[in-house]
């Protein structure tokens, strides 16, 4: 089946062309400053290598669907004759609330439930409402499927989501743990399950979504039983410009010393903080890294060796208590941006971890960097089998989009 996988922004639409019987993406794009002055279009053809990028005025997410599809069927860039060629729509929804445990075929009840996670996720169930919107006039009558990056940490008992505050604010408010990236998590974790050769009941896996934004889960016997992001992605740990997990009491002192408002510390915590924050330079992993590799010479190098020491030893600390609460650990998983290329924090993970079974693989850690490949990092006398397995968020949505459609 051809889905089209749709991940829509407040001003962007990505999207990949994937057929579900072969797991091959023929098309993939992006639309960018949708709604305001000098949108555009950047096109890939895979199949023919063909790349393009081109002005073109989209006032909503409407105009950027009809655009998709143009480029879709186009006679040079296409890859599809006729929009009939795609047989349904998966989109990307970041929050699901505890509305839902996975994935489903979009309906008008649907929709006002998708409605009511505005409250949690505002800018992004906005984005995902205008790219539903948007497909339904591009393409009226095609099936579209919601497919929640909550979703798959709806498995999490009360214990792991209940916050010790005062139980009205989880009844009346919904404030508990959701958790994200959940859609790498159950894929990267599914992966992981099939190379173990177990049964899958039996497994118990600590998944390391380590990019931007980054998440750790538990996964027992293909469940999540918890996850290191909260209530909004800004828990757990240390991320480009997020600051993950801090005690609280901290956010009412700063307020107070600083004259913040709630919005202005919320913004420093999601916005300033991380990476950033510490080096006070870059949120990006890459510019730590040489900084780190010029030594003491380079003037970023002490804060960029602190900024990665904090990452790596809150990711220990996860695997650690994650294992405590699994009772075990079969398999640690390291996936997204920084997970499938960052050498260095790998290694520093995963060193002195004998005592729980981990022996890391230097030479075969060094191989897992921008590879498509799954790659085993650990030593074969590694009680805890070690990986590097590339996400594919996208291959997820369009199989299930496609599972869905074909009950219809
Ligand atoms: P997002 O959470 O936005 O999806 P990514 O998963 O793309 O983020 O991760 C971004 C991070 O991954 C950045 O810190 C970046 O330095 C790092 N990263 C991405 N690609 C590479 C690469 N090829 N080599 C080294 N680091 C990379």
């Amino acid at each position: 089946m051809n889905i089209l996988v749709v991940n829509a922004g407040s001003s962007s639409l990505k999207y990949q062309l994937i057929d579900t019987d072969t797991n091959v993406v023929s098309a993939k794009g992006i639309c960018e400053r949708i709604g305001m002055e000098g949108s555009l279009i950047e096109h890939k053809q895979i199949v023919k290598g063909l790349k393009t990028k081109e002005a073109s005025p989209m006032k909503d997410h409407a105009d950027a669907m009809k655009i998709v599809v143009k480029y879709l069927t186009d006679s040079e860039y296409g890859c599809i004759s006729d929009m009939n060629e795609i047989q349904a729509i998966g989109h990307r929804v970041v929050h699901g609330g505890s509305f839902f445990s996975g994935s489903i075929l979009m309906t008008e009840e649907v929709l006002e439930k998708l409605e009511l996670c505005r409250e949690f996720a505002p800018l992004h169930t906005v984005a995902h409402l205008m790219g539903i919107k948007g497909c339904l006039e591009a393409m009226p009558g095609k099936p579209q499927v919601l497919v929640f990056d909550t979703a798959f940490h709806q498995t999490m008992a009360p214990e792991a989501y209940i916050y010790a505050l005062p139980y009205e604010y989880y009844e009346k408010y919904g404030i508990r743990r959701y958790g994200m990236h959940g859609t790498s998590h159950r894929y990267v974790s599914a992966e992981m399950i099939k190379l173990l050769g177990k049964p899958a009941e039996e497994t118990k896996i600590v998944t390391c979504h380590i990019g931007n934004g980054s998440s750790i889960s538990a996964v027992k016997g293909g469940k999540v039983m918890d996850t290191s992001m909260g209530f909004t992605p800004l828990a757990g740990v240390e991320m480009g410009t997020r600051c993950g997990d801090i005690d609280p009491a901290i956010v009412p002192y700063i307020m107070d010393k600083k004259g913040l408002t709630g919005a202005q510390i919320n913004d420093i915590m999601n916005k300033k903080s991380g990476f950033l924050g510490i080096t006070g330079v870059s949120s990006d992993s890459r510019d730590l890294e040489d900084a780190i590799a010029d030594g003491p010479s380079n003037p970023n190098y002490e804060k960029s060796l602190l900024a990665v020491n904090i990452l790596k030893h809150q990711i220990k600390k996860y695997i650690g208590s994650y294992a405590a609460i699994m009772n075990g650990l079969d398999a640690v998983v390291f996936t997204a941006g920084i997970g499938e290329n960052n050498i260095n924090l790998r290694e520093m993970v995963c060193s002195d971890m004998e005592f729980l079974g981990i022996e890391i693989d230097a030479e075969a850690n060094k191989l897992a960097f921008r590879t498509s490949e799954i790659t085993k990092i650990s030593k074969d006398s590694s009680k805890v089998a070690v990986y590097v397995i590339p996400t594919n968020e996208e291959l997820v949505i369009a199989k299930d989009t496609a599972a869905i459609v074909a009950t219809l």
